[in-house]
């Protein structure tokens, strides 16, 4: 489906809707609710930047939905889909993806209306260097005002310059690194931000797929391993997601769909292979083994067990849905499905895991990041080699005790202090599986939630509204 002007809006009035069946559940006042559901600020900006001897006007948004907690925290995304609907829609889901996964913000996210593949790499960082000082000089950006992130279009360098343009107006603030997250590991950066989203897609859907009660309806087996799994989107998010699911869940990548194309096997795709071959050829098609499908979303309807749209909102509408032969539709993306869709979808028993709670991971790694560049020091350095000591003094008794010796590649594993890495992952995993628990218990504790979306929806709205209660503002 292409993104034209009534996207932002289709999208937007979807999150609102899904918002107000959500909080149809709940005994909240309608003050309460109104407050809960509007976007808190709103900014639009148009700045000049000089293109070879052209001037071009740039136009950037930055919509802070919620401020219910501080700093306000999402991505920016560089797409020329990008419309004031559109980033007011996916500032409101990331209020509740922040309060879904225990993550203590507020939503927003920000825009700049280019396809950035139009333009050099200098062009972009004077763009991104430029929306950042507009954002510095409304006081919209900062460690505990707003924090932003890669989204679509954007990643690590862009960060990058953000943080930089950033330090360079406060070169005061201590803590200027913490204006924001996704940076790369040399500027402030933390380990497993990059592949966060995709790794926190895996851990949800493994939790879905072993949950027997949830999946009872879609006749699949229990377990992730084995199921055929197709792809939308080879960026960050897909590509990591469809990694962790393979490698570590041992499922099946029979379909990736790209701008270019679409391709399938049913025998399976090495993600990998596929990355590099794209990364050779510019395309995905004609990877060797597989068949081609020029029209790309013709492969989110080929046979598979789970679909994850992993690219952009709007993907699964009226016009498709019904085609859809995935049982469980892991959303990677924020709003690839239309309500109606889900209408449809759900009369075929299919679960989807929603966007707020299952690309979440991206929010709860930037947490940690952020937590990191305040407390200045890096996780794990005050105690591995404590642990380490700790451990290895246990292996040592045992061996005693027992007068038997540990093999000694046990031995390693057993006495390895807990690395950034190994406490980024852990924090993760934990953080999805909880929400998972919660959500689940809401959604299967009252017949009448229809769906996951509702129960993970009813979840952020009830904590979101404790937090307004303890202010003293709703007594
Ligand atoms: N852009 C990501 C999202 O949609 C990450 C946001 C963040 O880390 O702040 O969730």
């Amino acid at each position: 489906m292409s993104h034209t002007e009534n996207q932002g809006a289709k999208f937007l009035a979807d999150v609102h809707f899904y918002y107000d069946k959500a909080a149809a559940f709940t005994n909240l006042s309608d003050g309460l609710l109104e407050q809960i559901k509007t976007a808190n600020s709103i900014y639009e900006m148009h700045f000049p930047v000089k293109n070879g001897d052209k001037i071009e006007v740039i136009q950037g948004i930055r919509v802070q939905h919620s401020h219910h907690k501080l700093p306000a925290k999402g991505g920016i995304r560089f797409a020329d889909t990008v419309d004031i609907e559109e980033v007011k829609a996916l500032a409101t889901l990331m209020t509740f993806k922040c309060a879904v996964v225990d993550v203590p913000f507020g939503g927003a996210k920000g825009g700049v209306c280019i396809n950035p593949r139009n333009y050099s790499v200098e062009m972009l960082e004077k763009i991104t260097r430029r929306y950042t000082t507009e954002l510095i000089k409304k006081n919209l950006i900062g460690p505990g005002i707003d924090v932003p992130a890669p989204d679509y279009g954007t990643s690590g360098r862009e960060m990058a310059w953000i943080a930089d343009t950033y330090a360079a107006f406060k070169y005061e603030e201590t803590d200027a690194l913490a204006c924001v997250t996704g940076k790369p590991l040399g500027q402030g950066g933390i380990q497993g931000r990059t592949e966060a989203t995709g790794l926190g897609i895996y851990y949800g859907l493994r939790e879905t797929l072993n949950h027997a009660e949830l999946i009872s309806g879609t006749g699949l087996s229990l377990g992730m391993e084995g199921k055929r799994i197709v792809l939308q989107g080879l960026g960050n998010v897909g590509y990591h997601a469809g990694y962790f699911c393979q490698k570590e869940g041992k499922a099946k990548i029979v379909g990736i769909a790209e701008m270019e194309g679409g391709i399938y096997n049913p025998n399976g795709l090495d993600i990998d292979e596929v990355f590099a071959f794209r990364k050779k050829t510019g395309s995905i098609l004609n990877f060797p083994g597989a068949e081609n499908f020029s029209n790309s979303a013709a492969v989110l309807e080929l046979d598979c067990d789970i679909l994850i749209p992993a690219a952009l909102e709007n993907q699964i509408h009226a016009g498709n849905a019904s085609n859809i032969k995935a049982k469980v539709i892991g959303e990677g993306a924020n709003g690839p499905c239309t309500k109606e869709a889900e209408e449809i979808l759900q009369l075929k028993g299919v679960i989807i895991v929603p966007d707020l709670y299952l690309n979440a991971g991206g929010v709860t790694v930037s947490y940690f990041e952020w937590l990191k560049n305040l407390s200045h020091v890096r996780f794990g350095r005050m105690e591995k080699r404590l642990e380490e000591l700790n451990f290895r003094r246990m292996t040592e008794t045992i061996e005693r005790l027992t007068g038997k010796s540990i093999d000694a590649k046990d031995k390693k594993l057993l006495i390895h202090g807990a690395e950034e890495k190994d406490l980024v992952y852990s924090g993760l995993e934990e953080t999805m599986v909880n929400a998972f628990h919660e959500i689940t218990a809401i959604k299967l504790g009252n017949k009448n939630i229809p769906d996951l979306r509702t129960a993970a929806f009813i979840s952020a709205i009830t904590k979101i509204a404790a937090s307004y209660t303890t202010m003293g503002v709703w007594p």
